[in-house]
């Protein structure tokens, strides 16, 4: 379905789609008091279970006068929870739970004993969606409590080693200039897509030297990239690399080779579940076993609460994509004049999976065809859709700071 989208018409889908998101989020969790304890483990351990109906993010920490451990969740309906019915140890003097702010719940263990965290997961039951979450504590000395406690707000997931949680990153909220990481496919061994003697490693990294100086230059963004030479960077440490920068938003550029003979134009991917064609998910598996070939092993990336931290956040964060998406598509359209048919498809990329970073995949053209081949080593046209990109960012980036305040409130 061709739609010209203007500016205008993205505001008007992003108004739809903040409403279904917030509905989303007032799907509350449940506790499932029968599978939900705090019990001894041992003399000197204690154990937190909990059983909730969806994954949420959540935050422990310690306070001190008197004694306690916090659990911040996002917001738990509590019906049918109970002390008595929990409580199972001598360790806890008493239990407290309940709303804590707007979208946030809290529950307090106060403690007769000073204990630390030891251990935590929460792990989600693919088939049933439901998560358990399991806390274990270890005693301590009062020392080592006190200088344990306290909140840090700014750690915001306060979890203890092994257990590394990515802090999701928090959103642009128009007060500084936005961090742009740019990231040209492939390299190295991998040389994407080769057509007409030109490699699209080379091609695409070539254009993201020019996007990022030119995004420099409207004194408006900071710019990265993943790689400036010709390198092999995995999927993951792609992302990894856009983190370290702090990116507020992920550019991945590519110029790919299709099978199918129509594919030519233009067109920008945001991340889905499921591919939306045919054609988005034969290039999603291109684009994947990229990784396959170095031998870079894709399935250890992450823990059980990392995982959960990252589905929530990229719930926010896929409308964010989404929107970009459109932006770039409407100004890339205004700049260059037309895009192919339908220049906004969705696919399940591995380097689009950043969480919290809204992330999209420019294929700025197919070296399979032979018009897009000329215009890829064109500088005119370079330039143009340059200038289509930048014109997308400073609209996007407007309307999500816009966003972003709202959700603050
Ligand atoms: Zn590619």
């Amino acid at each position: 379905m061709f739609k010209k989208i203007t500016v205008f018409v993205c505001l008007f889908i992003w108004g739809v789609n903040s409403a279904v998101y917030a509905q989303d989020l007032r799907a509350l969790a449940r506790v499932d008091n029968d599978n939900s304890t705090i019990a001894d483990l041992s003399y000197r351990e204690m154990q937190v279970e909990l059983e909730l109906s969806q994954p949420i993010p959540y935050r422990i920490f310690t306070l001190t006068k008197p004694n306690r451990i916090v659990f911040d969740f996002k917001e738990i309906d509590w019906a049918g929870f109970s002390s008595e019915k929990t409580l199972k140890t001598e360790k806890v003097k008493s239990l407290r739970f309940g709303a804590y702010q707007a979208g946030w719940s809290r529950m307090v263990i106060e403690l007769t004993e000073p204990m630390i965290l030891d251990e935590v997961e929460m792990r989600t039951d693919p088939d049933q969606g439901n998560a358990r979450m399991v806390a274990k504590f270890k005693l301590s000395n009062q020392d080592e409590f006190n200088t344990r406690s306290g909140i840090r707000e700014e750690a915001g997931w306060d979890l203890p080693k092994p257990i590394d949680v990515i802090t999701p990153k928090q959103r642009q909220v128009g007060d500084a200039p936005l961090v742009v990481v740019l990231d040209p496919g492939h390299g190295g061994i991998d040389s994407g897509a080769r057509s007409g003697g030109k490699l699209e490693k080379d091609l695409v990294l070539q254009f993201a030297r020019e996007l990022k100086e030119s995004l420099i230059l409207t004194g408006r963004y900071k710019a990265h990239m993943t790689r400036d030479k010709d390198e092999f960077v995995s999927l993951p440490a792609r992302i990894t690399r856009a983190r370290a920068v702090g990116a507020d938003l992920f550019i991945s550029l590519h110029a790919d080779a299709l099978k199918s003979g129509w594919a030519t134009g233009t067109t920008v991917y945001s991340l889905s579940d499921e591919a939306s064609d045919e054609a988005s998910k034969d290039l999603a598996e291109n684009q994947n076993r990229a990784d396959l070939l170095a031998g870079v092993d894709l399935t250890q990336q992450s823990d059980a609460v990392a995982t959960t931290l990252m589905e929530l956040a990229s719930v926010e964060t896929q409308s964010r994509s989404d929107l970009l998406a459109d932006m770039v598509v409407s100004g890339v359209a205004q700049s260059i004049g037309r895009l192919r048919k339908r220049p906004h498809l969705q696919a399940g990329f591995t380097v689009l999976k950043a969480p919290d970073i809204p992330s999209i995949l420019v294929e700025l053209g197919f070296m399979s065809n032979e018009r897009d081949l000329i215009n890829l080593q064109n500088q005119e046209w370079r330039t143009k859709v340059i200038e289509g990109i930048i014109l997308a960012l400073d609209t996007w980036s407007v309307e999500d700071a816009a966003q972003g305040q709202l959700l603050r409130q």
